[in-house]
């Protein structure tokens, strides 16, 4: 059967990743989460001092340094799923932090970066048999994915998700902070100038605030079944 490809879109914290990593799980296909790779060249930034006090970015150091950047997933063998390099390091843990969160989205809104991490998205999916999740895959990075997905559920409900899963994991947090976070992201993702967050003309809704994980789960591999089933 021949493999296709499949843009996961959506707003922030909607459970994106969570969905995109199961259903490749489940159809063997390769995972890539394109945010990991802005918040590597974010985490990249914060380690070289390029986040100035008031949050903007120092673009001129930045761009001549952007050749330093060198992401790679690799399979973590005791989780099953792939683990983000920075630069040898793996830095799954350290992209996921309040810090970076709130740093990210400026730092995806500049032109050089994007067209860096779209060259190298369409490089990874390059063959097929892809699910890539982030803001512009279905509109940009490949707007030919034979199926296309927009996410969304209410703020709350993701901010109540996203507070859930750092507790889970030790961070102190704050829900307010959360929420600000995710409605911040929303908006410069969603206004800025290059491949703006929207959703591509020919993808499906899914507003997943009042779904379970694993009604989500069916209702995606019911959708990935009707596309290939000719
Ligand atoms: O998906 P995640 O929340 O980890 O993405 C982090 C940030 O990376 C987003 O808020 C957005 O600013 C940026 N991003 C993007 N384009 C993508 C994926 C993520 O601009 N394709």
């Amino acid at each position: 059967m021949k493999k296709i490809t499949i843009a996961i879109d959506g707003h922030s914290s909607c459970g994106k990743s969570t969905m995109a990593k199961d259903l490749a799980r489940e159809i063997g296909y390769i995972y890539i989460d394109s945010g990991a790779m802005y918040r590597c060249c974010t985490l990249f930034c914060l380690q070289h001092g390029l986040i100035r006090m008031d949050g903007s970015v120092d673009e001129e150091a930045l761009e001549p340094l952007m050749p330093q950047i060198r992401i790679e997933f690799r399979l973590n063998p005791a989780t099953g799923r792939p683990d983000t390099y920075l630069n040898g390091e793996n830095v799954e843990r350290d992209i996921r932090t309040m810090e970076v969160s709130s740093h990210v989205s400026p730092v995806a809104a500049i032109p050089f970066v994007r067209t860096a991490m779209v060259a190298l998205q369409q490089a990874m999916g390059r063959d097929g048999g892809i699910v890539m999740d982030g803001r512009d895959i279905g509109t940009a990075v490949f707007p030919n994915a034979e199926l296309k997905i927009f996410v969304t559920a209410s703020a709350q409900v993701r901010a109540q998700r996203r507070y859930d899963e750092l507790k889970a994991k030790g961070e102190h947090v704050d829900f307010d902070e959360i929420l600000y976070n995710l409605q911040e992201r929303d908006r410069i993702d969603s206004t800025r100038a290059m491949n703006p967050l929207r959703k591509a003309d020919d993808a499906l809704v899914l507003d997943n605030s009042n779904l379970t994980i694993e009604q989500q789960k069916a209702w995606l591999l019911e959708q990935f079944r009707l596309k290939t089933a000719d």
